[in-house]
C-alpha cells in the first residue's frame, strides 16, 4: 500500500428531491418515502497528495447565479468556497495540481477549469463524447451552447481513457457507467486500504443499502443515464471496497461531519 492520502474540500451546497434524484420510484414504497423532501447535499472534490503527481479529482460547482440559474434552485457556493479559494485556504495554488480527473462533465464536477493552468484533464472517452453532443435532456446538465451559456470545458483540452487505467501509481480509474454514460470512478491506495472516489455512481450511502423483500441488492437511484449500467456499478462498487466507509461519493453529507474530525483520510491512525 502506498502512502497516498485524500482530503475531501467541499465546493458549496445544492438541493435534491429525495424522490427525484436519490431514491428510484420503485423504491420508494419500501422506503416509506410518502412526502417528497428537498435536502441539501454538498458538492465534494478529492484532493490525493504524497503521489508523483499532485491530483485533484473533479473541481467543483459553479458560483451560486450559475448555478440556481441553470441548474438547481437554492444552490449556494458560499464565499470562499470556490475550489481556487479553498484550495488557497491549504496554501496549494491551481497551478500547482498536475492532474484533473474527472468523475463525469457535469456542472457540478467542472467549474474554474481555466485557473489549472499546468494540469493535464483526463476523462473517460465516452463521457467527453456525450458532453460535446449530449440529448437535449441533458443539456443543463452539460451547459450545451443551445441554452446561450459557453459550457465550463469550452476550449479546455481534455485527454480521454478507455477502461480501467493507471494514472500513477496508486491511483487508477475505473468505469462507472449509467449516472452518466461515460462515469468513472478512482481507486485510491493508502495505509488504511483501497479509496474509491466514486463521483455520482451513489449519491448517498443509503444507494448502497439492499431492500430484501424486493430482492434488491442495492438501492438504486432515481436519476441516470442507463438505470442497468448504474445497478452494475453500484454492484461493483460495494465488490471493490471494503467498507462503505471507503466510498467516498461526492455529494454524501456525512463526509462533513466526517472532515471535521478527520480533514484527511488514508493515515493509519495508531
Ligand atoms: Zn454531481
Amino acid at each position: 500500500m502506498s502512502n497516498l492520502t485524500i482530503r475531501p474540500i467541499n465546493t458549496g451546497f445544492i438541493p435534491t428531491s429525495r424522490k427525484l434524484y436519490h431514491f428510484h420510484h420503485s423504491t420508494h414504497k419500501h422506503l416509506g418515502l410518502e412526502q417528497d423532501e428537498k435536502v441539501s447535499l454538498p458538492c465534494l472534490v478529492f484532493l490525493i497528495e504524497g503521489g508523483e503527481k499532485l491530483i485533484l479529482v473533479d473541481t467543483g460547482m459553479a458560483w451560486t447565479e450559475r448555478a440556481n440559474e441553470y441548474h438547481h434552485p437554492g444552490s449556494v457556493q458560499p464565499e470562499g468556497y470556490a475550489i481556487h479559494e479553498q484550495l488557497e485556504k491549504l496554501g496549494i495554488k491551481c497551478e500547482d495540481i498536475d492532474i484533473v480527473i474527472f468523475t463525469h462533465m457535469h456542472w457540478d464536477h467542472m467549474f474554474y477549469l481555466d485557473k489549472f493552468v499546468n494540469a493535464r484533464f483526463i476523462a473517460h472517452r465516452k463521457e467527453l463524447e456525450f458532453a460535446k453532443d449530449p440529448i437535449p435532456v441533458y443539456y443543463k446538465s452539460y451547459e450545451h451552447p443551445a441554452l446561450g451559456i459557453t459550457a465550463p470545458f469550452t476550449g479546455i483540452e481534455i485527454e480521454t481513457v478507455d477502461g480501467e487505467e493507471e494514472i500513477i501509481p496508486g491511483v487508477r480509474v475505473f468505469p462507472s457507467h449509467g449516472h452518466s454514460p461515460g462515469h468513472q470512478s478512482v481507486e485510491v491506495d493508502t495505509e488504511e486500504g483501497t479509496y474509491i472516489i466514486c463521483g455520482d455512481a451513489i449519491f448517498i450511502y443509503e444507494n448502497l443499502d439492499p431492500i430484501p423483500e424486493i430482492h434488491y441488492s442495492i438501492t438504486p437511484p432515481a436519476r441516470y443515464a442507463d438505470i442497468v449500467a448504474c445497478w452494475k456499478s453500484i454492484e461493483e462498487m460495494k465488490r471493490r471496497a471494503k467498507g462503505r466507509e471507503f466510498i467516498l461519493p461526492s455529494h454524501e453529507p456525512s463526509i462533513l461531519e466526517r472532515m471535521e474530525k478527520t480533514p484527511v483520510f488514508g493515515k493509519k491512525q495508531n
